[in-house]
């Protein structure tokens, strides 16, 4: 019942923010949709003109030889055209209604970023890339503390049963960060896809790392069990974004529910475990569950640059210093616990029994 009182203030607060997805003040402003529209047939708004946009009304390129003129490059152009077109336009329109003091409105789904050197979201953009340095630090730290300053079995593998799970979750947040970092450059539908679909991937993944780690599921066809029903569901998800509906208010539901069920596992965990770093655990799973506040508490750029969203990849920054330094403590925590079970005094040293030698 008590969960009750949580859940539907949740579901408020999310189906205001796929109402606001749906449809955006800015794009729906007649003013702004006809000087798209006619800046789309003479390629200039006032006395801009942009060079994307030299192509007459049957889609045949004006100038430029006959291998410029192929298909995917006449959309390249066409994309810039529009993305050109909808940007000045936005801002032509955002100066006139700073004028009566009217704040800023959302254009397409997006607030009206400032762009720096043709990139959409700077702040983001930068964002995601500390973002993705981070994974690499804290992978490239994990790695070493575990093949090089961590005991080793004879066969050379480390004694930390989760490693290659933590090593998969690497390189999915590396990915995710990087798709991150060009989508926020460069919004278009392709990069919008990788973005969103890597972004998915990370969550379901993360969430069946969350489930494996927290009920210390070690054996193998137990692991399969648990997460072939979540692969499963991630795979169907992103099949359908790409290939169905990019759905943006469904899409927000599944990661928002997604996300919600791995920092409660963390949580609860955190709350139940004598694990030496549990203080870690709670410090992201707390810090991360405010972040996502801001996800949904959406507000507009601070000069044009710095909204929630962006802000919300600036708190990720630390968490995820923090968190790759959790999973290196569980790894040193578990290899000298499973070290200490197998030393045994023999005279004035010490022998260690390998795993396979107690079966
Ligand atoms: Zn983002």
């Amino acid at each position: 019942m008590i969960m009750h009182r949580y859940w539907i203030p949740l579901f408020a607060v999310l189906s205001c923010l796929v109402a606001t997805l749906d449809a955006s003040v800015g794009d729906s402003d007649p003013l702004y949709r006809a000087c798209v529209g006619q800046c789309e047939k003479t390629g200039c708004v006032g006395e801009r003109c942009f060079p994307h946009c030299k192509f007459s009304s049957d889609g045949v390129s004006i100038d430029g030889p006959w291998y410029m003129q192929e298909p995917l490059y006449m959309r390249w152009k066409q994309w810039d055209c529009q993305s050109d077109c909808r940007y000045n336009c936005m801002v032509e329109r955002e100066n006139q209604r700073e004028a009566p003091g009217d704040g800023p409105v959302k254009y397409h789904g997006k607030w009206p970023f400032k762009r720096v050197y043709g990139i959409q979201e700077p702040a983001s953009v930068v964002f995601s890339a500390l973002n993705l340095a981070m994974h690499f630090h804290g992978w490239l730290s994990f790695f070493i503390l575990l093949y090089y300053k961590l005991p080793l079995k004879q066969d050379k593998k480390g004694y930390y049963e989760f490693a290659t799970l933590w090593h998969i979750y690497g390189l999915f947040s590396l990915n995710s960060w990087f798709w991150s970092a060009v989508f926020h450059s460069r919004d278009v539908d392709l990069t919008e896809k990788l973005d969103y679909s890597s972004a998915v991937a990370l969550l379901g993944y993360s969430l069946i790392l969350a489930i494996l780690r927290s009920f210390n599921v070690r054996d193998e066809a137990a692991r399969v069990m648990v997460s072939a029903p979540l692969l499963a569901f991630v795979t169907t998800h992103i099949l359908y974004l790409n290939f169905y509906k990019l759905d943006y208010g469904w899409n927000m539901k599944v990661c928002v529910l997604m996300a919600v069920a791995q920092l409660l596992i963390w949580g609860i965990w955190a709350g139940v475990t004598r694990h030496p770093s549990r203080l870690k655990l709670w410090v992201v799973v707390f810090v991360g569950g405010l972040a996502m506040l801001l996800e949904i508490y959406d507000f507009p750029p601070i000069y044009g640059y710095l909204d929630a969203h962006a802000l919300w990849h600036a708190m990720t920054i630390p968490l995820t210093y923090i968190w790759w330094s959790f999973i290196g403590d569980d790894a040193k925590f578990q290899t000298t616990n499973l070290v200490k079970k197998f030393e045994i005094p023999f005279g004035q040293k010490t022998i260690t029994l390998q795993r396979w030698d107690c079966k």
